[in-house]
């Protein structure tokens, strides 16, 4: 651990709170955040802190999460960086007044879509991608030219810290500002006024951060999670769907907000299924993946104590065919696969966010489609089949935040496709350009010339001028 990962930086006291969205508030009224360049150099400045400051990111997710080395580059900082060069590559383009056509009887006049920064912005990011979920929204936001605050996840206290620590280095901290804390500091923060909250993390406490932003009717785009299904059909590449599967669920031992979180397989592949699940399982993490470089850690006790309850074996609670081992001191739980799960066992009550999955047989793709149609709508749900026509029923019969079919989350890695939930999983999406349109105002703008002045809209009305609007309108 180097001393910079290790060593908070020090906490803006409660107090402080309305001083610090008052000077952003003024920063932003002086203009400064709107000119084209001083989105360029923030957008450089992210990348600087990637590039000099990688391994210190890297050090810190690894003492907050385990977190693998490559999970890390590929889930974290490596995102940020294409997602922020994307921004950077295109911002010119997203800034321009987009010229709309204007109707005849409006004619002549000019009609444009502006780009309108929001204001100050506040970004509530959580603990399981802490570098990743705090950076990408800030990328929209000072694309979008906003001033920002953001409020790290104090579960993550390293990465919390290094945010807090090293952002002000590299971005305009009159704008930029980092504020580390827990409940008691961001339900005084709620009280202020902000001009957009981008949250991440569960529905109970989407459920606070929108109550609070109606006060000041602030727009809110809420990042949230839920029971992300995979459905495998008879015609799936059964190795390839396990492989996929085992890579999507047991990366960050699990705590990801689109992990597959259970699976619907159809009853006559089940067995083949399950058995390369447990070997694909045994070939990523070795006979004991409590030796494994490449498995992480439970955040915390509380949510291994909520997870090794899950493996308790109730009725219904299914049969460990790999796992099924918890160690509470080293915050490990085995990566595990649960056969024979009931849809009305625990594990099946609640987003699992952890190294479990059940497997559930069903007789066909309806059956799977009516069972995930029965419950929230989910973040995400993939879809293994070799067969194009179920691959059309199954993404316009279900609704879900996004799909990928014969493979896991990588949808979202894709910078032209918006990354969101529906219903339980979130309203809103960003990624690529939508994250630059989230924090923008589109600005209707008419433009019209005062020396051609048509009398037919202004009384007094006549027949005839409303015989002309008749044929204009
Ligand atoms: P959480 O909702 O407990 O916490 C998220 C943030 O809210 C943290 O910064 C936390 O400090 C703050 N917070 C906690 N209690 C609060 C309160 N009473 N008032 C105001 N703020 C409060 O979520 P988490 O445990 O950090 O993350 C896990 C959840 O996030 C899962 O449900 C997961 O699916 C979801 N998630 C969603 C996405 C996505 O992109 N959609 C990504 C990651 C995680």
């Amino acid at each position: 651990m180097t001393q910079t990962a290790s060593v908070a930086a020090v906490a803006e006291p409660t107090h402080q709170i309305p001083a610090i969205v008052q000077s952003l508030r003024a920063r932003f009224d002086t203009g400064r955040t709107r000119d084209r360049r001083w989105r360029e150099q923030q957008l450089d400045g992210i990348l600087r802190f990637i590039a000099e400051r990688e391994d210190e990111i890297r050090e810190a997710l690894a003492a907050d999460l385990g977190k693998p080395a490559v999970e890390a580059f590929v889930a974290e900082f490596g995102f940020v960086r294409a997602e922020t060069k994307h921004a950077r590559k295109h911002l010119k383009a997203w800034m321009k007044p987009e010229r709309v056509g204007t109707p005849l009887v409006l004619q002549p006049g000019k009609s444009l879509v502006h780009k309108d920064p929001l204001g100050v912005v506040l970004v509530i990011s959580p603990w399981n991608y802490p570098f990743h979920l705090a950076m990408a929204p800030i990328v929209g936001a000072v694309a979008a030219g906003n001033c920002v605050l953001l409020k790290p996840s104090e579960l993550a206290p390293h990465t919390s810290a290094l945010l807090s620590r090293f952002l002000p280095h590299y971005m305009d901290e009159t704008c930029v500002r980092v504020l580390e804390g827990g409940v008691e500091k961001t339900t005084e923060l709620l009280k202020e006024r902000f001009d957009h909250i981008f949250f991440t993390g569960s529905g109970r406490i989407g459920r606070i951060i929108m109550a609070a932003a109606a006060k000041h009717l602030t727009p809110v785009t809420l990042e949230l999670g839920g029971k992300s299904p995979c459905v495998v059909d008879r015609t799936a590449d059964l190795r390839t769907a396990a492989r996929r599967i085992v890579w999507g669920k047991f990366s960050n031992a699990g705590q990801t907000c689109v992990a597959p979180d259970y699976v619907l397989v159809e009853r006559e592949v089940h067995d083949g299924l399950l058995n390369h699940l447990v070997r694909t399982v045994r070939e990523f993490y070795g006979d004991d993946p409590s030796l494994s470089p490449d498995f992480g850690r439970i955040i915390n006790a509380r949510h291994h104590q909520r997870l090794s309850k899950m493996l308790e074996g109730a009725d219904g609670a299914g049969t460990a065919v790999a796992g099924g081992v918890a160690n509470e001191s080293e915050k490990y739980i085995a990566p595990t696969i649960l056969r024979d799960v009931s849809p009305d066992a625990p594990v099946m009550q609640e987003e699992i966010f952890g190294p479990i999955l059940p497997v559930l047989t069903v007789n066909d793709v309806g059956e799977a489609i009516s069972f995930i149609n029965q419950r929230d709508k989910p973040l995400a749900l993939y879809l293994y089949t070799e067969h194009a026509p179920t691959q059309e029923r199954v993404i316009t019969e279900t609704s879900s935040g996004g799909v990928s079919v014969n493979h896991v989350w990588l949808h979202l890695a894709v910078p032209e496709l918006p990354f969101g939930g529906v219903g339980e999983s979130g309203m809103g999406a960003y990624h690529g350009k939508r994250s630059f349109d989230v924090f923008t105002h589109h600005k209707a703008v008419l433009k019209k010339p005062a020396l051609v002045d048509p009398q037919f809209m202004y009384p007094p009305y006549t027949e005839q001028k409303k015989k002309w609007l008749e044929r204009l309108l």
